[in-house]
């Protein structure tokens, strides 16, 4: 049973811990609710070292919020291209025109109205109320699950619904109520530096006295998890198609990874298959039949790793005239400023190279 005392106990050393930290991130200098959505957005999923550089080109190409609803969706991939995660882009373009069109074009203010936005969850809704409006209101993200977990040695699988619930709960009694921004800064900053997933500095830990983790040594037992993520395999055949000083590409539509990138055109099968197979697959595709099978030749393969699914591809070029309806031409100059999956735009830097 967790008393007040062990949360005042916890809070105060976090917040003495911190005032001797300064990281110095462009987005901790402001309280401006945009500029926070933004870092916030970027930085899920993505180390800071590399947030920040994404964030400092979002802000200089969309210093507001009009900027971004004014800007086409191919600017706003095209700016975010390289950091993964499109549907996130695509959020924050989504959600920028709601706040032109349903609050006037004035950032939602409150806890509520928050969660209207598209993408903001509970942490990013915590996020921005705390540290633009310092309202009191805990954040609850992987970090803080760590740390929460191992100081209180709790247990609950944090990926179940119950789990979930007492973390939340443990956030929000552990909050400083007097100054939410600075301890939600604190708590995540403590995760990322110090007690951190592979090796937590405990020697060095002001904390260690009082964390349950380090005195029963099961630092590395916590905190838990119930499911194990499952990763789908899929391979995924890209045609190499140049015209001139242009190259064939498409743009994705489906419900699928990558909506709205631009790939080159696509053939995929369900298992690992040889080029001769490919081929086969291929003439089947476009209802033809091939005299000559050299006109197709595999030149590389990459694969890219995404949190559900590992991409396996094959790059074909394709010496044969090939009508693709949805296809559009690029030239090289106009591909720098196309959002374009890492697979595919690793594979086009080298290929241009040559
Ligand atoms: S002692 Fe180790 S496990 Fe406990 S809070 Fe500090 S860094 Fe984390």
């Amino acid at each position: 049973m967790i008393n007040n005392y062990s949360y005042i106990k916890f809070r105060n050393l976090l917040m003495t811990w911190h005032e001797e930290i300064d990281r110095g991130l462009p987005w901790k200098e402001t309280n401006d609710p945009y500029r926070i959505w933004i870092s916030e957005i970027i930085l899920q999923q993505t180390r800071v070292a590399q947030g920040r550089a994404y964030y400092e080109r979002m802000i200089d190409h969309f210093p507001t919020v009009r900027d971004l609803a004014d800007a086409s969706e191919d600017q706003v991939l095209s700016i975010w291209k390289g950091l993964g995660y499109y549907a996130r882009a695509r959020n924050l373009h989504y959600a920028s025109k709601q706040i032109i069109d349903e609050f006037n074009g004035v950032f939602p203010t409150t806890y509520n109205d928050l969660r209207l936005l598209k993408g903001v969850g509970l942490y990013t809704a915590a996020a921005i109320a705390s540290f633009a409006y310092n309202l009191p209101y805990a954040v609850l993200d992987g970090n803080v699950f760590r740390v929460l977990s191992r100081f209180f040695g709790l247990d609950t699988p944090i990926d179940s619904t119950i789990g979930k619930k007492l973390f939340s709960e443990q956030a929000q009694r552990c909050l400083d109520k007097s100054d939410p921004a600075g301890f939600n800064q604190a708590i995540m900053d403590f995760g990322a530096l110090q007690c951190t997933a592979q090796s937590p500095s405990c020697d060095i830990c002001p904390l260690k006295e009082n964390c349950v983790a380090f005195n029963e040594n099961i630092i590395d037992l916590l905190p838990t998890k119930s499911k194990k993520i499952k990763v789908r395999s899929r391979y995924f055949h890209y045609l190499v198609i140049p015209k001139g000083n242009q190259i064939c590409l498409i743009k994705r539509k489906d419900r699928d990874i990558w909506q709205g990138l631009y790939e080159l055109p696509l053939i995929e099968s369900e298992k690992s298959i040889s080029t001769s197979q490919f081929i086969d697959l291929f003439q089947e595709t476009f209802s033809i039949n091939m005299v000559d099978k050299r006109s197709i030749k595999k030149i590389s393969t990459k694969k890219q790793r995404l949190t559900h699914q590992m991409i396996y591809g094959n790059f074909y070029i394709i010496n044969m005239d090939l009508s693709i309806k949805t296809a559009r031409w690029k030239s090289k100059e106009e591909l720098k400023h196309l959002g374009v999956p890492k697979i595919v735009d690793d594979f086009l830097k080298e290929w241009l190279q040559e």
